[in-house]
């Protein structure tokens, strides 16, 4: 396992994950969506990976939805830094991760143009079942 902490810039959010592979051999997808375009995000994900995300603050969790709105972006309010996307379905949690926000020394391959937005939804959410953290675990130091 390659353990690898990131989060935000201010720490009002983080995260620890183990991935299987080394980053190096992940490709981050870089979404063309005006969203994450604006945000400068690509994103990434080990399905059999592991993934902890820590709030300290709820109020300062912003949860927003776009596009399709199936799945949420989690930013942080106070610095503005876009975590991830995370998609709920019954009790399930799955996420993928901004390769942005994952501290040094984890280095990702290139990243590739991805296009989420000209699938269907039901493709799309087929997609991030497969492909997105499936272990996914949210914890909150206070609300
Ligand atoms: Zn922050």
């Amino acid at each position: 396992m390659h353990k690898f902490t990131g989060g935000c810039d201010c720490g009002n959010l983080s995260y620890e994950m183990a991935l299987t592979v080394d980053p190096a051999s992940i490709n981050p997808r870089a979404c063309d969506c005006d969203f994450c375009v604006k945000h400068g995000a690509a994103y990434f994900s080990d399905a059999e990976g592991s993934l902890r995300i820590n709030v300290k603050h709820k109020t300062g969790l912003s949860e927003y939805r776009q596009g399709s709105g199936m799945a949420k972006f989690l930013i942080c309010k106070q610095c503005g830094v876009l975590l991830g996307g995370c998609y709920e379905v019954g009790n399930q949690r799955y996420a993928a991760i901004n390769s942005r926000t994952v501290d040094r020394p984890a280095r990702f391959g290139k990243d590739v143009v991805a296009s989420p937005k000209v699938l269907p939804d039901d493709e799309k959410t087929q997609r991030w079942r497969k492909l997105w953290f499936s272990n996914v675990d949210v914890s909150f130091d206070k609300t």
